[in-house]
């Protein structure tokens, strides 16, 4: 009777409201129903209230993960931190004091006063963050101080630069439901069962529907249990094995040669003597320079269309030599793209060469290459290949798998990365100064005006191509005439982290050792760098230099300790002696929150108004309400920086501290920046930005008309009902339907519309002048490189199935869902060799540095490699050491070309970004 008594008081309830979780655990999304007993959460459950979206697709539902299920444990868990803290003893000592908000507030704003007055308000820094409910209060605190942003992407390492140099954009998502329509589905870079936990039904439910699932890695993972077969491939191979399917296409004659011709640069004719591209200005002297060119069997040569992909039933050489005259006099021959391919493939890439590379048998690659001609594949991708020396090259060969077999812009089709869009309000509210949705239509007004003024000067541009031209470079051309603008829309700098770790932390000296990096190139990083900067390709984001040395680092939904390649030891060395102020703002005790100055105590996601991101894998606006009172004095984001803002504006007083100029120019006055960041206190809290978000939004065109915080408050999400403006949703390229799964590239192949990539086409050869030298303009397999030193053993890594991030690695039901400690895998074959059984503490090593963890002995795993799944929170290992302290975080040189179409920056676009699989290293028993 007690139990039963227990488990009925367990249930009860008094108040139900919605919830999410507002990390980033893309997509994210679960709509959660929590439920309140006096004041306090006492459970949460899937509302498994999605409806059908298309006749015959499975819904959404139940929607939920394991850590959503227990998400309320955190908000009083041992890691929960309520109140201010101030160091009291050495940074990481563990000496802390509480401390009153108003002290925490003044001392801070002190500090920034003295930065500002002494290095200039770029002084100030942060890094970006995913976290949705933090990214509007940081980045318009930012914008309003004039500090210094880097950009998100290349600090988490989530670009994907081989998907973007084949396409000009990455943020490519279809609807999680459009998955049922696969009829092959790779899982190539990706573990879906563990990072994909309320959408993998989808491809169970296809897979019952007739899809056959692939698996293709180097170790056994648990994804595999759910493939009709496992390819394993030797580790950074993969480009080698895409390229053999591609030869396979070619010689069996089942390629998609009208999807070829059309949808990619395969027909475009390159010059045989320089391996460029044939351009107008070979041609004649007034030739443009991006005019390039394809041969018609019937007409000769014949200019490439830069304003739609369609041939209209011409059938372009796709091999073949031929002479053309230039503006010179002289004839030169040019081929096209493909016929190069084909010489590179079947003298490289056959299946038996493919062999000696991958372990893959020929006769599966043949069966593979197959399937995919064949039937609607789908490339269940992710941010794997990315974080791989030469993950480029292996994601440029994987889509060429899709040009080459048809496979993108139908459903059940294409490659999955990861988009965000569609809340157009969440841009709108933060660059507006005046509240109400007037502010907001006049900035869409002043958009439309400068596409139209693009699409004028060139008429050849689509939206999603004049919007990529306006956001490019430091701040675009729409930043820019914000800028202009004076007060009324202040911005932050932006910049790329890699320039941060190359001045500012010791990226420099890591990068220059040659035998981490491509051994084959001639040059050093220093060489590219120097270059790169020299030529203007980075000009305005080459930034913080090394005599710009930051003072203060606001770290506020980020954990950079445990996230920065190369960890504590690399940033606490050369980083962390510069900083005179360190600020977490947290609602829990991290690593890096442990050896900061000042902690902030912030509310958890159940205490604040705020939205999962939003994106085409769900297409839903989810919201994760408010539902219980921040703990002790922890408060919401917003009102933390309202509140900085304001002590800031007091203590400038106090010190009769009146302006400051930033280094555009800009006269920014201590006394207006509350009144800035607040218009003039009409933000108040994160309620009235969240209602503002909503009903801007609708302006907008992206939610439907009366949305507002309390109709969602009704049902939890909302579906959207067009993409509306912002660059990740545009990337889509595909009309919105109510009724229909959302499929990317639709109007590329059904329209014809242009890509954003130099050629306008899906583009596999990159004719950039460093690609050239390298001897990469087409994809090719190159070894992967020595990162960390001669060791026998690669460590690879991906998301855990026990954790958003470190987020929840300290709560007890999570921790009982596993061992409870970071474990590393490790081969049996390698473990007896040093002696080590399952569970022994071992030492990971390479030249880099060391960390200690439980090994756990794994047949899966591959003879060679160890895997260190991604998200402990360093604390959890002994010495606060975790698996980054190993990598060296090597960025490729490539990464810094630039002055070449799409290879320019954009805000989460083309940059170098570091990675860290197949580190090498080796173990042993470690005391203990
Ligand atoms: Fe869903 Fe993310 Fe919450 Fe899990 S943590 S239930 S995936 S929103």
């Amino acid at each position: 009777m007690t139990d039963q008594r227990n488990y009925r008081d367990s249930l009860d309830f008094d108040e139900v409201r919605w919830g999410t979780h507002c990390v980033d655990c893309y997509p994210g999304n679960c709509p959660m129903r929590v439920f309140v007993k006096d004041g306090k959460i006492v459970r949460e459950e899937q509302s498994g209230t999605l409806p059908i979206i298309e006749d015959g697709v499975p819904d959404y539902n139940p929607m939920g993960c394991l850590q959503g299920a227990c998400w309320h444990q955190s908000l009083d868990g041992p890691e929960r931190i309520a109140f201010p803290l101030k160091r009291a003893g050495e940074r990481g000592e563990g000496k802390w004091e509480r401390i009153s908000w108003q002290q925490a507030l003044d001392e801070i704003a002190d500090s920034m006063l003295d930065a500002i007055h002494d290095h200039g308000p770029r002084s100030i820094v942060r890094e970006g963050s995913p976290e949705t409910a933090v990214v509007g209060p940081v980045g318009r605190f930012f914008n309003v101080l004039g500090g210094f942003e880097l950009d998100l992407n290349g600090a988490i390492g989530d670009f994907n630069p081989g998907v973007y140099l084949s396409f000009g954009k990455q943020q490519i998502e279809s609807s999680a439901d459009d998955w049922f329509h696969s009829q092959v589905i790779l899982f190539w870079h990706s573990n879906p069962v563990y990072t994909r936990i309320p959408f993998y039904h989808f491809m169970s439910e296809a897979r019952y529907n007739g899809c056959e699932i692939v698996n293709i890695s180097p170790d056994i993972n648990p994804s595999h249990t759910h493939a009709d077969y496992q390819v394993v491939v030797k580790p950074a191979s993969d480009t080698a094995l895409a390229l053999a399917m591609v030869q396979v296409m070619f010689e069996e004659n089942i390629a998609d040669w009208e999807f070829v011709r059309e949808q990619t640069d395969l027909g475009l004719l390159i010059r045989c003597d320089t391996n460029r591209y044939l351009r107008a200005c070979d041609l004649k002297s007034d030739g443009r320079e991006d005019q390039l060119y394809q041969w018609d069997p019937q007409a000769g040569l014949t200019e490439a269309d830069r304003g739609t992909l369609k041939l209209n039933g011409r059938k372009i050489a796709l091999e073949g030599r031929f002479r053309v005259k230039l503006a010179d006099g002289s004839e030169v021959e040019v081929r096209p793209v493909c016929d190069a391919l084909r010489e590179q493939v079947d003298t490289l890439y056959t299946p038996e060469r493919q062999q000696e590379i991958t372990g893959v048998h020929p006769d599966t690659v043949r069966m593979l290459a197959r399937k995919v001609a064949s039937r609607r594949t789908n490339i269940m991708h992710g941010m794997n290949a990315c974080k791989i020396y030469h993950g480029d090259l292996i994601e440029r060969a994987m889509c060429l798998v899709l040009a080459v077999s048809g496979n993108w812009g139908r459903k059940g089709t294409g490659i999955r990365c990861w988009a965000a869009g569609l809340l157009d309000g969440s841009m709108l509210a933060m660059g507006k100064n005046k509240p109400g949705v007037q502010a907001a239509a006049q900035i869409l007004e002043n958009r439309e005006k400068m596409l139209g003024n693009l699409k004028q000067m060139d008429p050849t541009l689509t939206t999603e191509l004049a919007m990529a031209e306006l956001t490019k470079g430091p701040r675009g051309i729409l930043g820019q005439m914000s800028e202009s603008k004076g007060r009324d829309t202040p911005v932050a700098a932006q910049s790329i982290p890699a320039f941060w770790w190359y001045y500012q932390v010791d990226g420099r000296d890591r990068w220059n050792t040659k035998s981490w990096g491509d051994e084959s190139l001639g040059r050093s990083i220093d060489d590219y760098v120097t270059e790169a900067i020299d030529k203007g390709w980075w000009d305005g984001l080459d930034h913080p230099r090394t005599e710009e040395v930051p003072q203060v680092l606001i770290e506020c939904g980020g954990n950079t300790l445990r996230r920065t390649r190369g960890g504590k030891k690399a940033l606490m060395k050369s980083l962390w002696p510069k900083l005179k102020t360190i600020v977490d703002i947290d609602f829990r005790m991290t690593q890096t929150a442990s050896h900061a100055d000042y902690f902030l105590p912030a509310a958890q996601h159940y205490e604040k108004v705020s939205f999962a991101i939003t994106c085409p894998q769900v297409l839903n606006l989810t919201l994760g309400d408010k539902v219980v009172e921040p703990l002790g004095e922890a408060k919401e984001e917003w009102q933390i920086f309202s509140d900085l803002l304001a002590a800031i504006g007091e203590r400038a007083k106090a010190r009769k501290l009146a302006e400051y100029t930033d280094p555009e120019g800009r006269v920014r006055r201590y006394e207006d920046l509350w009144s800035q960041f607040t218009m003039d206190g009409y933000y108040k809290n994160q309620e009235v930005v969240a209602d503002e978000q909503i009903r801007d939004s609708v302006i907008a065109g992206t939610l439907p008309d009366g949305t507002t915080l309390e109709t969602l408050r009704e049902t939890g999400f909302v579906r959207f009902i067009d993409w509306g403006i912002m660059p990740g949703a545009l990337s889509q390229a595909s009309p919105f339907f109510a009724n229909e799964t959302h499929t990317p590239f639709r109007n590329h192949l059904e329209a014809g519309d242009p890509f954003p990539t130099y050629s306008r086409r899906a583009q596999f050869y990159i004719d950039h002048e460093w690609f050239i030298e390298a001897g990469e303009q087409l994809p090719v397999h190159k070894p992967n490189p020595a990162m960390g030193g001669d060791y026998p053993l690669g460590i690879s890594s991906g998301h855990n199935r026990w954790s958003v991030h470190s987020v929840n690695h300290l709560n007890k039901t999570v921790l009982g869902t596993h061992r409870g400690t970071p474990t590393v895998l490790v081969n049996p074959d390698d473990a007896r060799a040093r002696g080590v059984e399952d569970d022994d503490l071992i030492r990971v090593f390479n030249d880099v540095s060391e960390f200690r963890s439980r090994a756990r002995v794994a047949a899966g795993v591959s003879p060679g490699q160890i895997i260190s799944y991604n998200g402990w929170e360093p604390m959890q290992y002994p010495g606060w050491s975790g698996a980054n302290e190993i990598e060296p975080g090597m960025v490729k040189w490539s990464g810094f070309s630039g002055g070449y179409g799409h290879l320019n920056y954009s805000f989460l676009g083309w940059q170098p970004a570091p990675v860290d699989r197949w580190t090498r290293c080796d173990f042993e028993l470690a005391d203990g």
